[in-house]
């Protein structure tokens, strides 16, 4: 596979991972790759949720003429190929490690932000009508271990209290009781306003979208380079050359090595693997009690992820291989698949359908940032594996940045990604981590 911090450019052209997502859903008709030099006001590089809500807004509310390149297709990256996750938050940290670290009145607009990112995802699904399987709201996080479920409830009155965030505690028998028969489950806090989607379906409905607001989009048409010209840039691809003012890139996680150093130095691309079940049996369903829709993560340092599709099949996630070169080894798959049967010994019996992976942009300080990053220069990136409502947003947030209008007052908006110390040593760094997360779920 594809690995970002090895391979110097993505690559160009490939169909969609086999993943259940590009198996259930209705196929749309590719864009074309771009075959003769145009001119455009805003060139946005990738078509992924960042990409295609930028230009959605710079299209549809800003007035902009903007022009969107993808190596591959709309969603080709972590947009068609996610868990489908729609979480009110992003990066690696939770509100109240967002108040320890900014102070609780910027965490409380965090918060807000966040909202509106859900929001957003909202807006875009009802404007144009995308059917995308969203299913009824509700969100688990799961204590793995009995000494974390007992700090549930008083996480869950912090949140009510600080955030006004109408949280529920759910005791161990509770959730057993009303959702779960996981033996690795010791309580929950369920967020009431997270839901889950059809990824894919989601990205072609921005796609759809950001064309009817009157952004072109071309496929199968990489971002070779570019160069200062002017006012602005002249970009490089296969085929032909795009002039334009501004660049926005959206190409997170996915960035090749040597295509902005600046972006690809301050990001550690790390693999998240999902599996997906046959559908289980009524039977099934009753025994471990996953017969509804909420999404369900642990508390996991190395986290999993689960949740029932429309079908009745389970989908679960969590890491994977380090290096892109292993990430079709057959353990990976196999060790979810385990995982999923000690939450959950009634489903011995079940066997896995699918199995992919992508690529998350994991960032210094466990938070995005959405920036200028030089003159005329534009990215979002980093959102840590949680990216779905987020990038949604960040891309309003990048179209505003680039058209002049002025962003929350959050630290994200202010600021670049920082750049890991030692860049080189990052995969290091990540195995150390994940012997860390492995021991510390295990014995601590
Ligand atoms: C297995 C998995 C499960 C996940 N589950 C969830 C979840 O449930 N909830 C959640 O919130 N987040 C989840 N995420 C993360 C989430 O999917 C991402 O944060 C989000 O999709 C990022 O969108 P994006 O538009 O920024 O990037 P992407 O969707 O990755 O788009 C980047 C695009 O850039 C293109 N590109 C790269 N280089 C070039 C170039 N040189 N020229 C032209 N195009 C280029 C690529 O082809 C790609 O299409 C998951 C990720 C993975 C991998």
């Amino acid at each position: 596979m594809y690995d970002p911090l090895i391979d110097p450019a993505v690559p160009a052209a490939q169909p969609y991972p086999a993943s259940y997502w590009a198996a259930s859903t209705a196929s749309t008709e590719p864009c074309n790759p771009l075959m003769a030099d145009i001119s455009t006001d805003v060139l946005v590089i990738g078509a992924g949720y960042t990409g295609l809500s930028c230009a959605i807004e710079l299209a549809g509310e800003l007035g902009r003429e903007v022009t969107v390149l993808d190596a591959n297709q709309s969603g080709w990256g972590c947009s068609g190929r996610n868990a489908g996750f729609v979480l009110r938050g992003t990066g690696r940290l939770g509100l109240a490690q967002l108040a320890k670290r900014y102070g609780t009145e910027t965490a409380q607009q965090f918060h807000l932000e966040y909202g509106a990112a859900l929001e957003r995802v909202q807006q875009l699904i009802a404007a144009a009508d995308i059917d995308c399987q969203a299913q009824a709201p509700g969100y688990l996080k799961v204590a793995h271990k009995a000494a974390l479920g007992r700090q549930l409830p008083q996480q869950a009155e912090y949140l009510q209290r600080q955030f006004g965030y109408q949280v529920e505690y759910l005791s161990q028998a509770e959730l057993q009781q009303r959702y779960m028969h996981n033996t690795q489950a010791f309580g929950a806090i369920r967020f009431p306003d997270c839901f889950g989607v059809n990824p894919l379906a989601l990205a072609q409905g921005y796609a759809k979208l950001a064309q009817q607001s009157g952004a072109a989009i071309y496929g199968a048409t990489p971002v070779l380079s570019w160069q200062r010209s002017g006012q602005g840039f002249i970009v490089q691809t296969p085929q032909a050359t795009v002039q334009c003012r501004q660049i926005i890139l959206a190409t997170n996680a996915y960035t090749g090595k040597g295509f902005y150093p600046q972006l690809n130095r301050a990001s550690l691309p790390a693999l998240s693997s999902v599996i997906v079940t046959q559908p289980l049996t009524a039977q099934q369903l009753a025994a471990s009690g996953l017969n509804h829709t909420q999404l369900v993560m642990d508390t996991r340092a190395l986290k999993y992820y689960y949740r029932k599709l429309p079908d009745n099949r389970l989908l679960f996630g969590g890491r994977s291989a380090v290096y892109g070169k292993d990430a079709d080894k057959a353990c990976y798959p196999e060790r979810l698949l385990v995982a999923l049967k000690q939450c959950f010994p009634q489903l011995q019996q079940l066997e896995m359908a699918y199995h992919w992976s992508g690529w998350v942009s994991v960032s210094f300080d466990d938070m995005p940032r959405i920036c200028q990053s030089e003159p005329g220069l534009f990215y979002a990136a980093g959102y840590c594996g949680s990216g779905l409502s987020f990038s949604s947003l960040a891309g309003k947030r990048l179209a505003q940045l680039a058209s002049g209008v002025t962003l929350p007052p959050l630290p994200i908006y202010q600021s670049g990604l920082t750049p890991f110390p030692l860049p080189q040593f990052r995969r290091l760094g990540q195995q150390a981590y994940y012997q860390w997360g492995r021991f510390k779920d295990r014995y601590l």
